[in-house]
């Protein structure tokens, strides 16, 4: 059986090939280890690997790990990936590195008074429906393009990207991520301050390759490193 220090390596050589080939640099594209549903220990084995990005979609298992034995005091960025709610922006405000999953002007709302309560920076991504699929979050992009001025207006937080999940299938993937790297690019023209825009999370197990290929910041892999879950996913 592969360890997962044998994954993260693997995914390592195949992030370089892939960059080598569309000419970009390793360097710009950033790995996160997506642990939900796994424990603590295998998180630490990543760690303990030398992976320091690490995602998770759900807040009260985040918090839980976060404050593991094994994870506590370690060297590690996390990140929360999953859609976040209003109610829930609490408990992981001035927690995470970055929140990639947020779809509603409420919710950036509630964080720039969360932030600020704790005289913080937080720097969030707008998750982006680009596969028009009714079952997933996120702004459609019309949405995106009309909303976003709002979310320019507010103190305390930090827009730096943006965030989609991307179609099973992989030529309408590479399409969506397209999509959301030119979304990017025209958020870039309206923004006050454009240098700060400059993140694209996209990618996953399966069409991690595309991702970067089509100009992936960071890359959310959790299959590929830590194997399959058991626990069925919204
Ligand atoms: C679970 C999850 C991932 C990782 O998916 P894999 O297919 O296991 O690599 C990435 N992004 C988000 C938002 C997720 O919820």
């Amino acid at each position: 059986m592969e360890t997962i220090a044998d994954n993260l390596r693997k995914i390592g050589l195949d992030i370089g090939s892939v960059c080598n080939r569309t000419g970009r640099d390793p360097s710009t594209v950033r790995l996160i280890a997506v642990s939900k549903t796994k424990p603590a220990m295998l998180v630490r084995k990543a760690i303990d690997a030398g992976q320091v990005d690490i995602g998770e979609s759900y807040v009260q298992e985040f918090l839980e790990k976060q404050g593991s034995e094994e994870l506590s005091g370690q060297p590690v960025r996390w990140h929360f990936i999953g859609h976040l709610q209003s109610n829930k922006v609490k408990d992981i405000v001035g927690r995470v590195t970055l929140i990639h999953g947020i779809d509603k002007h409420g919710t950036v709302r509630e964080l720039s008074k969360r932030a600020l309560r704790r005289n913080i920076t937080a720097d969030y991504l707008i998750e982006v429906n680009t596969s028009g699929e009714p079952t997933k979050f996120g702004l459609v992009p019309d949405e995106l393009t009309m909303q976003a001025p709002r979310f320019f207006e507010l103190p305390h937080i930090r827009l730096r990207g943006l965030m989609t999940i991307a179609s099973p299938d992989r030529k309408k993937a590479r399409h969506e991520f397209r999509m959301l790297a030119n979304l990017l690019d025209r958020l870039r023209k309206i923004a006050p301050e454009p240098e700060q825009l400059t993140e694209l999370s996209m990618g996953m197990s399966q069409d991690y390759d595309i991702a970067i290929e089509e100009g992936a910041t960071m890359i959310r892999i959790g299959t590929a490193i830590f194997g399959a879950r058991n626990r069925k996913m919204p």
